[in-house]
Parts: structure tokens; sequence; C-alpha cells
């Protein structure tokens, strides 16, 4: 395997660094098993509460350097950075298929997203803007601007192995912070990789040591950070479990959480949808990333007069779908990421039919050859109700919910009628019926597209969800904000000293 080599990967490789420094770690070992055919890929050393320690002095002291140089200065870094990941993009988008499951193509679309926020970073260090507002005070001049906060710790899922770091990443690093990044101890090796690329421009630049921390290891280590008082933000993705315990922590400290936790998303498909357009979104939101997307494609809900006809579609259209090596490109379905995912879809099948759905296109796990890893499972449909407990929960593999409407309003209130808030759609060519579901009595979603499906997003647009997704946004538009701390400055430049709301005070 060419791409390891390429992006320095060896059979065992340090898991905690500073930027270009590599530390000696007491940790675990962790093994990286490829859910594609259940070979050991390389194995990484986890970090120790003391190299913990060493990788947070260093970047604190990282900070007091890093903040001083200006933003586009520092967005020349990222636009570097960028450089660089164009030139990996392909053993990058590898090692993401390999380590994690998708398909190559969105291996290699994962890379593209990390680019494209090098991208917007650039930019927007050039934008770091606040606004200025007029004094009631004569000869006074009032403004607010953003300064750099400190440390953000990211804690990031094994799903995006890759791109979810690098939204946090270049933010940060363009905003003036220093990061450490805390990756899923599912997917090690991803996050090696992108330190080792990382590393490279960093030195050509000599950028303090401690801008870029790494720290492998599993979630004790996050919770490391999230205790952490000398760490302002902690940008944590992954199950609304997780976030939960997260939340709480940070916000015990009065420190600042962005959370970007589970989804329920839903498509509603109105009787009047192109259809065609509807059943290809809905199919690539379900089956994509074999399921395994927080805007994965959950729950499809159908206009009664044309849910006979959207099932029929899409039961053909699952019996085209290919499933096996997403290294391969003819396969449209990979494997889910290890054997307790295979676990939580049997069960959320049992479930399922338990609470009385009938499943039109029936699951299993997939045996023989090409399928050794136990990891690939069939993606299937079932026929069910709004309020089973299944259908309310998000479980992290390929099956897809029918639910059936009459009116408009009562499939928004299916959409909206579940714990989670991250993304939904609407398919219709009817004006009155997209204008609604957009309106504020429509979803209640972080996200809620026309005529698209519910997964791929694009950077330029702030990204995140409410209720159980947590409410944090990050990516584009003003996202950046939260990685800054907002200051107002008011400066008098008259010879008097009057005081605000007219209160008099004089000797
Ligand atoms: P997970 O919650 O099991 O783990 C995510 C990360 O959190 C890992 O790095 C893990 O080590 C760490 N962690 C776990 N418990 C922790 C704790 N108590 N304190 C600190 N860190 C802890 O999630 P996963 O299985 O890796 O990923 C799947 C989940 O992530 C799904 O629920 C999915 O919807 C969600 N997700 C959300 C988004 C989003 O932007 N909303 C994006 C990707 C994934």
């Amino acid at each position: 395997m060419d791409f390891l080599k390429e992006l320095n990967i060896t059979d065992v490789n340090k898991g905690v660094s500073t930027g270009t420094a590599w530390l000696d770690a007491g940790g675990d070992v962790i093994e990286s098993f490829s859910p594609v055919d259940g070979k050991k890929i390389a194995s990484v050393i986890a970090a120790d509460r003391a190299s913990y320690e060493t990788l947070v002095t260093k970047a604190q002291s990282a900070f007091l350097e890093w903040r001083t140089w200006p933003a586009p200065k520092r967005g020349e870094i990222v636009r570097q950075i960028g450089e660089a990941l164009r030139k990996y993009k392909t053993p990058l988008g590898k090692l993401v298929s390999y380590e994690m499951g998708k398909s190559l193509q969105e291996g290699y679309g994962e890379v593209q997203e990390m680019i494209d926020i090098c991208d917007f970073a650039v930019g927007l260090s050039r934008q770091l803007h606040g606004l200025t507002m007029h004094s009631e005070r004569p000869a006074h001049r009032m403004y607010e601007q953003y300064h750099p906060l400190g440390i953000v710790g990211i804690i990031s899922a094994f799903n995006f192995p890759v791109a979810v770091w690098s939204w946090n990443s270049m933010l940060g690093w363009v905003c003036g912070d220093v990061c450490i990044w805390k990756p899923s101890e599912k997917t090690p090796l991803c996050a090696v990789a992108c330190q080792h690329i990382v590393a490279e421009v960093f030195e050509r630049n000599n950028v303090p040591e401690g801008v870029s921390g790494l720290l492998i290891g599993g979630r004790e280590s996050g919770e490391w950070m999230s205790q952490d008082g000398r760490i302002p933000l902690v940008s944590a993705t992954g199950s609304t479990r997780m976030g939960k315990a997260v939340g709480a922590t940070v916000g015990a400290r009065l420190g600042r959480a962005l959370l970007e936790l589970g989804g329920n998303n839903a498509i509603i498909i109105s009787k009047d949808a192109d259809l065609d357009i509807a059943i290809l979104g809905a199919l690539f939101g379900a089956v994509g990333t074999a399921g395994q997307r927080c805007t994965t494609t959950r729950r499809l809900i159908i206009h009664e007069d044309i849910y006979e006809d959207v099932k029929a579609k899409l039961t053909k259209a699952y019996s085209q779908l290919s499933i096996g090596d997403p290294l391969d490109q003819k396969n449209h379905v990979g494997p889910l990421i290890d054997k307790d995912a295979v676990r939580a879809y049997l069960d959320a099948i049992e479930q399922c039919k338990s609470e009385g759905g009938k499943f039109v296109v029936e699951g299993g796990v997939l045996e023989g050859a090409g399928y050794e890893s136990g990891c690939y499972v069939k993606p299937c449909i079932a026929e069910a109700q709004p309020a089973y407990k299944i259908v309310q929960h998000e479980t992290f593999a390929p099956i897809l919910y029918l639910l059936k409407y009459k009116t408009i309003e009562e499939a928004v209130a299916i959409q909206n009628g579940v714990p989670q808030g991250l993304s939904s759609a609407i398919m219709t060519l009817n004006l009155r019926e997209a204008e609604l579901f957009l309106s504020q009595q429509g979803s209640d979603c972080g996200i809620a597209n026309v005529n698209i499906g519910t997964s791929g997003a694009e950077i330029g647009g702030a990204f995140g969800g409410e209720k159980e997704t947590g409410g944090g946004r990050e990516s584009g538009s003003d996202a950046w904000k939260v990685y800054m701390r907002r200051q107002t400055n008011t400066i008098n430049y008259s010879t008097q000293l009057p005081l605000a709301q007219g209160i008099k005070f004089d000797l």
C-alpha cells in the first residue's frame, strides 16, 4: 500500500505531537484495523497524562507568539496547507477510505472539503471584522473587535476522520488560536497523516512549536481537555451521549463548548416532487457512507398519493446497489466501521420489527469472499410509524424508515418530532410548500434544503444543528466568531468625561 508510505505511516507510529516534534508517550497502543478487509494497518502509541501536560504547556507558550502574527500572515500558512493537501489528496483520500470504510469518491471528497476550508480561511484571514457604532457621547468612538481565544481543543468522530479537524483548525489558526486535536481512536492513522502534512508546512515557515497539537487517545484524553481550564473552547463532534458529557463538564467550568452531535434527518417527498431527483437524493442520503453520516437520511416522509410509487422505485434502486470494497469505484456502499456498529444495526432491525415495522427491503450481514471483515451490511428499508422508539433514535447504519403523510403541516410535524435537529429537506416543485418548510413554522433543523437531500453540505454555510444535535455552528459564514473573544472598545477624544445615560458625577 504505497499510499501509507507516501503519508509517512509506519508499522508503529507516535501519537502525540506538538507540531513538528513527536513526543515519547506512555499511553496504550491503539491498533487500527481496516473495516474494508479486517487487516491491521498499523499501531499508534496513545498519550498519557505526562505527554498531555507537555502538549498543553507547549500550546500555551506557542499561543503567546502565534497571536502576534498578523492574521493574513497566518492565512498564508493555511494557504500553504491547502497546497500541501492538494499534493496529498490521492494518498490521503485512499487512507480515509481504507481506515474508515467510506467510498473512494467520498474519501477524495473529504480531502477536497479540507482544501475548500483552507481557501475559505485564507480569505477570512483578511476579514475578521467587528462593527463600529455611534456613541451617545460627543467626541467618542465605539467599536467591537475580535481577539483570539487561546487553545482550542478539538474532539472528532470516526466518520469524518480528517475534514472536521480541518474545519476547526483552519478557522482557529487564522483567528490566532492554537489547536490540540483528539481524533477518534477508530481512525488514528488519518490523524497521524494530517499531522505530517501540516508539519512540513510549519517547519518551512518557522511556525511556533505547539500551534498544532495532536493527542491520540480514547475517551479519557477527551475528558482531560473538557476538564482543563487552560482550554477556553472545546469543539466536540460525535454522539449526543458524548456531547452531553462534554457540554456538562465544560459548562461546569464556564468554558465554551461547540457541539456537533447526532442527527435524525428526514426528507419530505411531496406529491408535487420531481421523483427522479427525490429518489436519487433519498438513495444517496440513506446509503452514502453506509449510513454513517451525521446528515444521513434516516426517515422519508412521503405523501400518501405517491407512497406506493416511491416505495416501488426505491426498492428497485436498492436492488441495483453494489456493496463491497469501497476502494473499488464500482461499489456504492462500503462497510460499517466495526463489529460493534454491525451489532447496533442488527439490534435496530430487531427493535423495529418488535415495534411493528415491516421491512420492504430486508437487511442482513454479508458473508463470503470480499466480506471477510464482517462489517458489510445490506442497506434496508422499513415501513414504520413516526413514534416508534427506534425511529426517534439515531442508528449509525443504513436503515431507512418510510412514513406516510396527508397534509404538509402533518409532514413538518413528523419531521420536527424527533429529539435531534441537524438536517432536513423537502422535495417539491410547489412554491407554497417549499416556503412553508423554510418558514418559522417549518423545519426546526440547522440545515433545511429544497430539492437537495439531507447530506453533502458545502463549506460556505455555517454547519450544525439544533436540539440534541447540540446547537454548534462550524465551517463557513460567521462560524469563526466562536473561535474568538469579542471586545467592545469606547475611546474618548474630548476634553470632558461625560458618563453614559447622562449620569452626573462631579466633585
Ligand atoms: P463518539 O461520540 O463515540 O466519539 C466521538 C469522539 O468523542 C471520539 O473522539 C471519542 O473518543 C470522544 N469521546 C467519547 N466520549 C467522550 C467523553 N465522555 N468525553 C470526551 N470525549 C469523548 O462518536 P462516533 O461514533 O465517533 O461518531 C458518530 C457520531 O458522531 C454520530 O452520532 C454522528 O451523528 C456524530 N457526528 C456529528 C457530526 C455533526 O457535525 N453534527 C459530524 C460527524 C459525526
